[in-house]
């Protein structure tokens, strides 16, 4: 069966609000919708900006806000039920009273669209409400800790909120936290400046038997051997490393960037796996998904997934190849290189390179380098990186059953991802037999992506 899109909408939720939108859906053969954020468009004060967003050019969000762009504020969709929140230290954004019909027309929409047979996916928004708005790629100032157990109690009950405020959703989706996974210096996904060290990362590290300046100790440490890659430290990892104790001693030489590493594990473990036991605990029949970035990166972002499929019912990995912005496979991969040749005089391009791929066990093709990123990418590519990436997530999900990658085409300001990219990586996923996938998102799909995503969702 070829792969079908789970199809993202983000505000303007007014989308929505058109059959139309539904009847197009279903023509396509694609029967599950996920809101990615349940916000409605306020016209009165706050941090006003443009809907649509400036890449969502679908003409059905334009219509949605009346033809032309508008300046708005994202408000809450629904009045919350405040006695669920007590005893809290967050508590759940308002819906102003001007809003509430058309807090209650979007209800009406996807009650009714429920009815016509729709799969509704609903996303965790703590992330928006809480760190200050959506959407422009820069550093958020961060409100919570993800190690304060509040944070992860007040998601489950926003979720119960939110389910039973838009009652039949079928599935829970939380995305993220992630550790960060970028080296170069400025990038918004540095590892090297992240720090928290608040009294909730404190006890964290000592559960685990060490103090939270040890896990920075361990972070400077694993940089300081990526600034020690000489030509012959390369050769000696590709030729003499290998294997599970091969690579259990490259981080015991330094026992402080093991700890590190445990200590990234356990703070993701810890935070979702709470979130997913108590969405459970309230709504047994609700899936929790859960998310993850390429199985080449996620365990340095604290993400070990096949320990997560414990708790979680679905992984949603993210396919983002993408050269460029933030997030993309290949912008990580070209900015690794890059970034390793700067900190290693005598490193080549060709050896930092291979460094990367022995390092994060990922084969990369011979006729497409880093420094053609920006160009199309050649078949092998989708034969290599591309294939092997989609078969790790599957042995790690255990199937397509419980597997939902995200595939999206950008992130702010990157290249996009060509529609005969996605074709092509939407028939390595067929071939693997991947069945579903969420599509980041509908709001800025052209004809041309629209032909490739039906292409396989109407056989
Ligand atoms: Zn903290």
């Amino acid at each position: 069966m070829p792969p079908k899109p789970v199809m993202l909408v983000r505000p303007p939720l007014g989308i929505l609000l058109d059959d139309g939108f539904w009847d197009e859906m279903e023509e396509a053969g694609i029967d599950e919708v996920a809101i990615q954020w349940l916000a409605l468009l306020d016209d009165q004060g706050g941090d006003q900006t443009r809907y649509p967003q400036i890449e969502d050019t679908h003409p059905r969000g334009l219509a949605a806000v009346g033809g032309e762009p508008v300046q708005r504020t994202p408000v809450a969709a629904y009045a919350p039920d405040r006695g669920l929140y007590d005893g809290l230290t967050f508590s759940p954004p308002d819906l102003p009273d001007h809003m509430t019909s058309e807090s209650t027309k979007l209800k009406l929409a996807l009650r009714k669209a429920t009815e016509r047979g729709f799969g509704i996916w609903l996303m965790d928004d703590k992330g928006y409400f809480l760190f200050g708005g959506f959407g422009d790629g820069t550093q958020r100032k961060a409100l919570a800790c993800v190690n304060d157990p509040d944070l992860a109690g007040y998601a489950v009950q926003r979720a119960r909120d939110t389910c039973s405020n838009f009652p039949g959703g079928s599935g829970m989706i939380l995305d993220g936290p992630d550790f960060k996974w970028e080296i170069k210096p400025g990038h918004r996904d540095d590892m090297f400046v992240e720090e928290c060290g608040c009294r909730h990362c404190v006890r964290v590290a000592e559960s685990l038997g060490f103090g939270y300046e040890h896990v920075l100790e361990g972070r400077d440490a694993f940089k300081a051997r990526l600034q020690n890659l000489s030509p012959q430290i390369v050769d000696d990892q590709l030729a003499n490393r290998g294997g599970l104790f091969g690579g259990l001693d490259w981080w015991l030489e330094e026992p402080a960037t093991a700890d590190w590493m445990r200590y990234k594990a356990t703070v993701i473990e810890q935070h979702v796996r709470a979130i997913c036991d108590g969405i459970h605990e309230y709504m047994p029949d609700m899936k929790v998904a859960t998310s993850s970035r390429m199985p080449a990166l996620a365990p340095i972002t604290g993400h070990v997934v096949r320990r997560k499929m414990a708790f979680s019912d679905i992984e949603m990995p993210k396919l983002y190849w993408w050269y460029g912005g933030v997030a993309g496979f290949r912008g990580t991969v070209a900015n690794w290189v890059d970034t390793l040749v700067e900190w290693n005089a005598g490193l080549t391009r060709e050896k930092a390179l291979d460094w990367f791929s022995a390092a994060f066990d990922v084969p990369m093709p011979s006729d497409y380098q880093p420094s053609e990123y920006g160009e199309e990418a050649t078949d092998a590519w989708f034969d290599t990186t591309v294939d092997d990436q989609i078969r790790k997530m599957l042995a790690q999900t255990g199937g397509p059953e419980r597997f939902v990658p995200w595939v999206g085409l950008e992130h702010f300001g990157s290249k996009w991802v060509t529609p005969s990219e996605l074709r092509r990586l939407l028939q390595r996923m067929e071939a693997q037999g991947v069945q579903r996938y969420a599509y980041f998102v509908y709001n800025s799909v052209t004809p041309e992506i629209w032909s490739v995503i039906t292409e396989f969702s109407r056989k």
